[in-house]
């Protein structure tokens, strides 16, 4: 079975994580900063700040961002739930701004719709890897309004803003580190942000809410009259710690980050030429002059839509080529339907996205051979063998 996605690791990559079970420290410890410095150097910011989970990072960066109850968040309609999900954790409301047909990603007008004065952050997601500019949607927002960038997929990828989680024009953006995304550390995720004070918040958000800088206290007093244990839980956060087995993974990994997106380009290329001219199935946008994608994941497009769709999908599964379709639009499940009176047909393009989209398979280790049989399966299921 050639599945849509899988990680790829090598020798050194189990040297690093038996490296750490042979010495003291299990948990958060010097793996975990060492990574945090890796990817902040890697991303031209100051701070990095490792998670458990992307989902994770996405709950402490809104936090940190100072969503409550009452607030909103926008997000696109065509991603995953999490991008969502964090600002309901935190009672807000979120918002779902359409996609862009040209790119798949949303705009600064897409996301003008959907603005109302109560949102407090928005989260443009990189779909697919595909680097979405954000400078328009400063521009769009304001000073007040945080940026939160959803790079989960965009990891690797660069645009003419820089380095994608540069943070040149958001206020913070959030990597996912689970197999299936450019690097992984089996469960991980990351912020990386320019503001020292957002890092503050997103540590002391990682670790229950407690602070241990006496500078920070609000009962400084406490310090001295009750000794050198003194510590503060000053927020409701979370056990959201990155252990340092999993750190030096992602470690290991992101020496090879260029490797894996030069080679999911070469998979994307390959797919471009060998499925170029088929009557009914779209190619993904391709990036601009100056950007990078990361090709997360290669989506292709029927525009026969839904039935034409369930038919290739089960013809590659007959021929062992599994694929998936990312995503349904977050506001069609049943969760956003009962908690927020969302349903079917809220943003057009999204919908028209969804009707016909299918990821096929893409990873750095999917061989030449095995793509030019998915390439084949393709082309004779679409009537073009
Ligand atoms: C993978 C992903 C996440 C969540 O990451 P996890 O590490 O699985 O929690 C968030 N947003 C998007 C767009 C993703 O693809």
């Amino acid at each position: 079975m050639i599945p849509y996605s899988k990680q790829s690791l090598d020798a050194d990559d189990r040297a690093a994580v038996a490296a750490v079970l042979e010495g003291d420290w299990l948990t958060q410890g010097p793996a975990v900063s060492g990574f945090e410095q890796a990817v902040a150097t890697r991303c031209g910011v100051p701070h990095a700040v490792a998670f458990s989970s992307g989902t994770a990072a996405l709950h402490a960066a809104v936090f940190a961002a100072g969503v409550g109850p009452g607030d909103e968040i926008v997000t696109s309609a065509i991603t995953f739930a999490a991008s969502a999900n964090c600002g309901a954790y935190l009672g807000a409301r979120p918002r779902f701004a359409d996609i862009e047909p040209e790119t798949w990603n949303v705009s600064a007008a897409t996301l003008e719709a959907a603005m109302t004065p109560r949102v407090k952050a928005v989260i443009p997601v990189h779909f697919a890897g595909l680097p979405a500019p954000i400078e328009p949607i400063r521009e769009l927002v304001g000073p007040d309004v945080a940026i939160v960038e959803d790079a989960a997929h965009a990891l690797g990828g660069y645009s003419g803003e820089g380095e994608v989680g540069s943070c040149a024009h958001a206020d913070m953006a959030i990597f996912s580190l689970h197999p299936t995304k450019a690097i992984t550390s089996a469960e991980g995720g990351v912020v990386t942000t320019r503001d020292a004070a957002m890092a503050e918040r997103l540590a002391v958000f990682r670790h229950h809410g407690m602070v241990r800088d006496p500078d920070r206290f609000v009962h400084p007093e406490g310090a001295g009259d009750e000794g050198p244990w003194y510590h503060e839980q000053q927020y409701l956060g979370f056990n959201y710690r990155l252990s340092d087995v999993h750190a030096a993974l992602g470690n290991s990994q992101l020496g090879k980050l260029d490797d894996h997106v030069a080679a999911r380009n070469a998979v994307a290329t390959r797919y471009r030429e060998g499925l170029d001219g088929i009557e009914g199935l779209g190619l993904p946008p391709q990036p601009g002059g100056e950007a990078l994608h990361a090709y997360h994941l290669f989506v292709v497009h029927l525009r026969e839509g839904t039935a034409r769709r369930l038919e290739l999908y089960q013809r590659l599964l007959e021929n062992e080529i599994r694929t998936q379709v990312h995503y349904i639009p977050v506001y069609r499940h049943p969760y956003y339907r009962s908690a927020f009176g969302y349903g079917p047909g809220l943003c057009p393009e999204a919908e028209r996205y969804y009707a016909g989209c299918l990821s096929l398979p893409c990873y750095p280790d999917l061989t030449p051979a095995e793509q030019d049989r998915v390439i084949e399966v393709v082309r004779e299921a679409m009537g073009d063998g």
